[in-house]
């Protein structure tokens, strides 16, 4: 496009005389003064992001892959964009493999030495209890070893140690609820709360590190904490107990729960994860009191439909360049303890809306803009990379539309502000996205992009882009509660969202994805001999 070249080139000289950087800066990208300030204002007073979040979180409450709860969040994604102008939406099927899975109803109750009702989640893809179940309290404690004066230094049983033990409680188990290990005791957390980025980049949540440690050699062969698990459970089936309760092991009665999509209904017990303070409690009680009689009704349902899941892809075509594509997403599933509204339903909705807004205010993108919710995310981010593998192929091994792809945006972690881009590509990548999404254009909390050459598959759907060598796009985010409270947790509802963060974060992605869909050549891209070599597969944190 030589012409619009000549008008910049024009522009910026007009903008040398009046000395003005920020205009100069402005008009040096697409992303001028008069496009920001209608995304801006449509974003402000129109945003649709809140409404979205009620949807997604409220009307049809937690995603979990392959169930009917998340395709039909898919199909109003759907009706939603079609509504908004969009030129063309489509749920795309995928193999989930593992049905589907949902918990409709949960109840548990302390029947005596005192009554009382249980706080507790269901572990995802376990059995429900057919009715009402009631039984005693049984503690189990696998036998452990510490080795040397470390007390971090603490070895599993062998084969023959658990063995041993699991024959010396047989009689005890059957119709009974089996508490898992000592409740975990949780220290006081003295910290705040939440937090965000400094303006010089520091600051923000961090995982704490763990050093590491040299043990002395166990005497023994110990058997790994997944051996054990799996044998204890199955114990606990053969031996018809009626309810497995673990220890959600967090601070205020905060319940993590997962799930294993392979799980064997017909080998699993129904489980519950129990708040740490009732586990105390019921633990506390049986030291003094010596029985404790638990009720426990679990109403859970499996979708052998859910084998087949779907991402929801809504596209505004462009104009000369049409069959390039910018794509901008985050995944629609979530986990069941709550209704998923910081992991992921607020970005699925601030998703929706950057492209809303590029739609209201009437520009015409000239690549094509796609929007992708994807599924699977938290069972290692299979959605994405299905699609992935479908249209785009790998850098070793392209399909026709990878040379026309030219970035994926992906928020996924919590409320907080975006911050800062971490761009897979050359460093030319990166200054792309600097040069338009700065302060001289009024994002003043927005701290640059960042290039990144990692093409390990990591904590989410922007990665699978990165594997396959094209340029995902993440953004990082102020931490806020994310991952001290609201990440896969019982908290993490509608009420945890900053309205004014989420809308500056549609502002911010509406503008990025403007500038990549409009400048003259596709995102740069590492040439053959700088691309990083494919990554080797390993396991994951989601
Ligand atoms: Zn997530």
């Amino acid at each position: 496009m030589k012409k619009f070249t000549g008008l910049f080139i024009a522009l910026l000289v007009v903008g040398l005389f009046l000395q003005s950087t920020p205009i100069i800066l402005a008009q040096a990208t697409r992303l001028n003064a008069d496009v920001l300030a209608k995304i801006r204002k449509e974003g402000n007073e129109n945003s649709q992001i809140m409404n979205s979040l009620h949807y997604l979180t409220d009307v049809y409450g937690p995603r979990l892959t392959g169930t009917p709860n998340l395709e039909n969040a898919g199909k109003w994604a759907m009706k939603r964009m079609k509504g908004w102008g969009f030129d063309k939406t489509v749920m795309e099927p995928w193999d989930f493999k593992a049905p589907g899975w949902a918990n409709q109803r949960a109840s548990g109750f302390i029947n005596s030495p005192v009554q009382d009702s249980l706080t507790f989640e269901v572990l995802g893809w376990t059995p429900g209890t057919n009715g009402t179940v009631k039984g005693n309290a049984i503690k189990i404690v696998v036998p452990t070893k510490q080795l040397g004066d470390n007390p971090r230094c603490v070895r599993g049983p062998s084969r023959s140690e658990l063995d041993k033990y699991l024959a010396s409680i047989r009689s005890k188990i059957a119709g009974n609820m089996i508490l898992i290990g000592k409740p975990r005791k949780i220290p006081v957390y003295f910290g705040p709360q939440a937090t965000r980025i400094k303006d010089d980049g520091s600051g923000g949540f961090r995982f704490p590190r763990r050093t590491r440690i040299d043990c002395p050699k166990p005497e023994v062969t110990p058997l790994g904490g997944r051996q054990v698990r799996r044998m204890v459970g199955q114990f606990l089936a053969e031996n018809k107990a009626a309810v497995q309760v673990n220890d959600a092991g967090m601070l205020h009665g905060m319940v993590r729960a997962f799930g294993n999509r392979f799980a064997d209904p017909a080998k699993t017990l129904p489980t519950v994860i129990l708040r740490n303070e009732d586990y105390g409690r019921i633990w506390r009680l049986l030291g003094t009191q010596g029985t404790v009689k638990l009720e426990f009704n679990i109403k859970n349902t499996y979708y052998p439909k859910g084998k087949t899941a779907y991402n929801t892809i809504g596209e505004i075509w462009g104009t000369d360049k049409k069959d390039e594509v910018i794509m901008l997403g985050g995944h629609m599933d979530s986990w069941h303890a709550a209704t998923g509204a910081t992991d992921n339903a607020i970005n699925v909705a601030v998703m929706m809306e950057a492209a809303r807004i590029l739609k209201a205010i009437g520009v015409k993108p000239r690549r094509t803009v796609r929007v992708a919710l994807w599924s699977g995310e938290e069972q290692g981010l299979l959605g994405s990379t299905a699609y992935v593998k479908k249209h785009f192929g790998t850098f070793e091994n392209p399909k026709p539309e990878y040379s026309k792809f030219g970035g994926y945006f992906n928020i996924d972690s919590g409320t907080g502000r975006v911050r800062q881009f971490g761009v897979f590509g050359p460093p030319s990548a990166a200054k792309v996205l600097s040069d338009a999404i700065n302060k001289s254009n009024g994002f003043t909390k927005f701290l640059g992009s960042r290039a990144s050459k990692s093409r390990r598959r990591g904590g989410t759907d922007s990665t699978s882009f990165n594997a396959a060598g094209l340029p995902g796009i993440g953004g990082r985010q102020d931490g806020i509660e994310y991952f001290r409270r609201t990440w896969h947790t019982n908290l993490d509802t509608y009420e945890r969202i900053i309205e004014a963060d989420v809308k500056a974060n549609a502002i911010l992605i509406a503008s990025a994805v403007y500038e990549l869909a409009m400048r003259d050549d596709l995102l740069p891209r590492f040439s053959k001999a700088n691309m990083p070599s494919p990554p080797v597969p390993r396991s994951r944190r989601r």
